[in-house]
């Protein structure tokens, strides 16, 4: 009795806040975001493309198929999915666990995995990698929020999950300063398989934040491919156009 008061009295000194616009949510909403934050959060819906994932139109088909850009060029994972469209609140979400290391973010990304459906392809996967960071970024930051989505994604689940699989072995510029063909001359050579990570065979599933042009993820696939992994599937919280 004692307890439940004074949970009531904290929640009106200070209610819990809009992971997306910090307003004070309502009494009662044990939700991650306040309305019109929730009206805004967009999840990748099929028609999506077999390979990349991307949102394909619905006037050709209502069936998920390839998608022009892979039919010319397959990337070299088998497949990407994301959860949500990068934008608001999303994004202010996803900021606030990757610059500030606000770990209070992770209750909201739980949320939306828990909501959201369309991110998986294969059911079991042998290894989980999360995209690396260089050492000191990751030092600067203090986590990797690729490896917190991991750990998010699979919570509930006991497969492996390896931050030390891959590692960045250059620090390039941030690709979201940089247009497409940059972004892929960035990284190439600025990622390799850890000392001692055991890709032979396995199907893995590498995780990352946001999937704008695939680069950083296309890289990590074919280091863990010349590696020996038998495939690698892509699962990233969030999805940018262009
Ligand atoms: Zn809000
Ligand atoms: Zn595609």
């Amino acid at each position: 009795m004692i307890q439940k008061l004074r949970a009531t009295v904290l929640q009106i000194l200070f209610p819990p806040l809009c992971g997306g616009c910090a307003t004070p949510l309502l009494a009662g909403n044990k939700q991650e975001f306040c309305c019109s934050c929730w009206a805004r959060v967009v999840f990748i819906t099929s028609p999506l493309c077999l390979i990349c994932g991307t949102e394909l139109s619905r006037d050709v088909s209502t069936e998920d198929r390839w998608c022009r850009s892979c039919v010319q060029h397959r990337p070299p994972f088998d497949s990407a999915r994301s959860l949500v469209h990068y934008r608001e609140p999303v994004r202010t979400l996803l900021h606030r666990l990757k610059f500030n290391g606000d770990t209070r973010a992770v209750a909201g990304l739980r949320g939306l995995i828990e909501k959201g459906g369309n991110w998986r392809v294969i059911k079991d996967y042998d290894l989980i990698v999360p995209v690396p960071l260089f050492p000191a970024r990751l030092k600067k930051r203090g986590l990797n929020q690729a490896l917190v989505l991991a750990r998010l994604f699979f919570l509930k689940e006991s497969v492996q999950i390896d931050p030390s699989a891959l590692k960045k072995v250059e620090n390039t510029p941030a690709q979201s300063e940089l247009g497409g063909l940059d972004r892929r001359r960035n990284l190439a050579g600025s990622i390799q398989a850890g000392p001692g990570a055991k890709l032979d065979g396995r199907r893995i599933c590498l995780i990352d934040d946001i999937f704008t042009t695939g680069a950083t993820v296309s890289e990590c696939s074919l280091v863990l491919k010349e590696n020996g992994a038998e495939s690698v599937d892509v699962i990233t919280f969030a999805r940018a156009s262009g």
